[in-house]
């Protein structure tokens, strides 16, 4: 069976080393188009799981590639003239040279013929069994058959360039400088004794102000020396045809081609994905890539060279490998949204911004942090009390789910919030049944904040007959009677608009009533769902829920409420005013976005006047829907809600409409949350589907919120 494999990269290699080796009977070419040893990049870093797996697969080149190691075991991070270092973070750099080398040695020694400055196409190879396409990141063979494998790619926001430094590193460093033209960052990490690879990155924006898109490789080396001359301590930046460039994150929808007429071929490595370089994993993923493929063929028997056989090994192969580098890319996603918004965390103490850009793709969590260095979580837990109001020096500082939160002038006890969620067992608008018993349950559990499901209006402003109200005195009294022994509580007050009159939800979502329904009011008259068409809101029902909004809130604090916070979201009344996909107004609460805002911030206004105590608004801070709201138009909300006395914003997205694409990443909110945040200066409530204090204790340490929406199990 003859195999050839286009690309003399560190996955065609290993790739090619490990089929060989595991079945000496094939017949293995490696094509390259470039001399041997003309690489570009410096070095690689491996983790030490990583190498875990490269020891199973081949000791011998384990043995050669770990001999060469640099190994360090703490990420330094320079940030506002400090140096904060974390321990435990075991990793092992090769330089890219060696690295091919040690695998081009084996690859030789086990049988595979190497061919250098061999330039092919894979029509060229019709001769072969299987052909595997380790091409890199401008992969011909990927791009010659795109309609098969369908690539997506998708350019960075930010500039970077690689350079090398004589600096000898000992530990990875990540290095944050701002000047005139905005901030820069360094991913620095040693490879040998005596050198360094040196990563510049930047804001397109930076990268303009500082005149480096018009820059010569030597004006760029220049600049980049000047500005970090204090981290170089006088060494050279070293370039090898260094660029500056937008990181290319490629996604393919099949990693195979098995079709009919062509020789099997399968793409492996950076041809059929990428993942940013700041998680440091292009290489290692295309030697598991590697791994996997031979791993298949083995259990399929395939080197035999039925095709049948052959065709199951690519399948298998794919499927175990594509759903894991998904995964990475994930992670990578948002490390690498990170580092195109450094500058948004610019205002963070440096253990807050340090513990944010440790934990920044999810990869690590504060319970993984304390294990590693258990110093510098103390450090976090003691610098996030002491801004909350605790000791500067305190022996021992409780973790930052623990430490209270001042609402307005109401004192949290701790972040934790329970939402309990009402299935719309109320009678007239009267708390009662399983609802009752969920708040009780709630009121009971020592959370920081108790929030409630949403509570009508009016009559007119539930979502399903069985919804909860404040609109009279039965309703309030009866809160008010669960309320006595309760410490922190907040209302969140709604008019269901155009979601109103459906169904009770244990019934499914959005179902209307078959009768009994009530009129339904929006901005504009537009359905949700299957629901009736709404009326579009005249000025004399504006000017009735805006009352009906004042009521409840008097009614609120009448209850014992300690809080109210205005439902703006999950596409109700003054969510329905917000999104340019519902507000479809010609008059002077629609348009533009202030325009949309009047009415919910009329709302806000009216309900901050009737309350006494801190209220805050829950708000979609992105429509996930083509035409829709987007995190811009929410931070514009915000900042409005701020100067009027906002003291929260509960940070939720979708629903605006029912057709909108959920984002199913653990991210999605988080990254929502942080730039409100950040951007506006108002704290910051979050839940989907939170259901450990360490997640919580990694969100708050990390200012990506204030409170978090605990979700327990039922
Ligand atoms: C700035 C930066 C930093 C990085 N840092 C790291 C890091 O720290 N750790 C890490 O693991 N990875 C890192 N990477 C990623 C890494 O460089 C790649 O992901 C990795 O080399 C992928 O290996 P590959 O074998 O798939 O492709 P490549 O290494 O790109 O190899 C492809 C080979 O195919 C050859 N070729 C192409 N077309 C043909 C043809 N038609 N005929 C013959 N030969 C052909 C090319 O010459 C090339 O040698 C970094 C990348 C960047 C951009």
């Amino acid at each position: 069976m003859r195999i050839a494999t286009i690309g003399g990269g560190p996955g065609g290699l290993y790739a090619s080393l490990l089929l060989k080796r595991s079945s000496p009977e094939l017949d293995v070419t490696v094509f390259e188009k470039n001399p041997r040893g003309a690489t570009y990049g410096w070095g690689v870093v491996f983790s030490d799981r990583t190498l875990t797996s490269f020891r199973e697969a081949d000791y011998r080149s384990y043995v050669d590639i770990t001999e060469d190691f640099v190994i360090w075991d703490a990420i330094d991070i320079r940030y506002k003239g400090e140096l904060v270092r974390a321990g435990g973070q075991v990793f092992s750099g090769i330089a890219r040279r060696k690295l091919l080398d040690i695998l081009i040695e084996r690859c030789i020694a086990v049988g595979v013929t190497v061919r250098f400055e061999t330039e092919v196409v894979s029509a060229d190879l019709g001769d072969c069994d299987l052909v595997i396409a380790a091409d890199g990141i401008h992969s011909g063979t990927r791009e010659s058959r795109a309609t098969v494998f369908k690539p997506r790619i998708r350019e960075g926001r930010a500039r970077y360039i690689w350079f090398g430094t004589t600096l000898a590193l000992d530990s990875f460093t990540f290095i944050f400088r701002a000047n005139d033209h905005g901030l820069f960052q360094v991913h620095a990490y040693p490879f040998d004794g005596t050198t360094s690879t040196f990563i510049v990155e930047c804001s397109e924006q930076t990268w303009r102000n500082a005149g480096l898109h018009e820059a010569s490789e030597t004006e760029s080396i220049a600049y980049c020396e000047k500005l970090f001359a204090e981290d170089l301590r006088g060494n050279p930046l070293m370039s090898n045809q260094s660029k500056w460039i937008s990181f290319p994150t490629l996604r393919t929808k099949t990693w195979i081609d098995s079709s009919a007429g062509v020789v099997p071929t399968a793409l492996l490595g950076d041809s059929a994905h990428t993942a940013h370089f700041s998680i440091g994993s292009g290489t290692k993923l295309a030697m598991e890539d590697a791994i996997a493929l031979v791993n298949a063929f083995e259990d399929r028997d395939a080197a035999q060279g039925d095709p049948a056989a052959l065709r199951a090994a690519l399948a298998d192969y794919q499927m175990e490998r594509k759903p894991i580098v998904e995964r990475f890319q994930e992670a990578a996603k948002q490390s690498q949204s990170y580092f195109e918004s450094t500058s948004r965390y610019q205002d963070l103490e440096p253990e807050q911004f340090v513990f944010h850009l440790l934990t920044r793709s999810g990869r690590m969590d504060y319970g993984d942090l304390r294990q590693r260095d258990p110093y510098l979580i103390e450090h976090v837990d003691r610098t996030f009390a002491a801004r909350s109001g605790g000791p500067e020096d305190a022996v021992v500082a409780p973790p930052p789910v623990l430490v209270p939160f001042d609402l307005g002038d109401v004192r949290l006890d701790n972040r934790v919030v329970l939402s309990p969620v009402f299935a719309g067992t109320s009678v007239d608008g009267v708390l009662a049944g399983p609802d009752r018993e969920a708040l009780v349950s709630a009121l009971g559990a020592a959370a920081g904040l108790v929030l409630t499901d949403e509570i009508a209006v009016s009559a007119h402003g539930r979502v399903t007959p069985g919804d909860v109200g404040l609109y009279d005195d039965v309703q309030t009294q009866a809160f008010r009677g669960l309320l006595q022994r309760a410490d922190r509580v907040a209302a969140r007050l709604n008019h269901a608009g155009p979601r109103g009159a459906t169904k009770p939800r244990a019934t499914g979502l959005d179902r209307p009533l078959d009768s009994g329904a009530w009129p339904l009011v929006a901005a504009s008259p537009v359905a949700y769902g299957h629901n009736a068409t709404p009326a579009e809101l005249d000025a004399r029902t504006r000017a009735e829920i805006r009352e009906d909004f004042t009521t409840a809130a008097r009614n609120a604090e009448r209850a014992g409420f300690d809080a109210v916070v205005v439902e703006m979201g999950r596409g109700y009344l003054l969510g329905n005013f917000l999104s340019p996909l519902t507000n479809l107004r010609d008059d002077e609460l629609g348009g533009e976005a202030r325009a949309r805002m009047r009415f919910p911030l009329e709302v806000f206004d009216a309900v901050r006047a009737a309350f006494g105590g801190p209220v805050g608004a829950s708000i979609c801070a992105d429509d996930w829907q083509r035409g829709g709201a987007r995190p811009d138009d929410a931070v514009a909300l915000v900042d409005e809600l701020h100067t009027r006395g906002c003291r929260l914003v509960e940070v939720t997205a979708g629903y605006t409409t029912p057709r909108f694409r959920p984002h199913l990443d653990p991210f999605y909110l988080t990254v929502l949350s942080e730039q409100i945040r950040n951007e506006c200066g108002v704290p910051t409530l979050i839940g989907g589907g939170i259901t450990t204090t360490d997640r919580i204790n990694t969100l708050l340490g990390g200012a990506r919120a204030d409170l978090c929406i605990l979700r327990r199990d039922p």
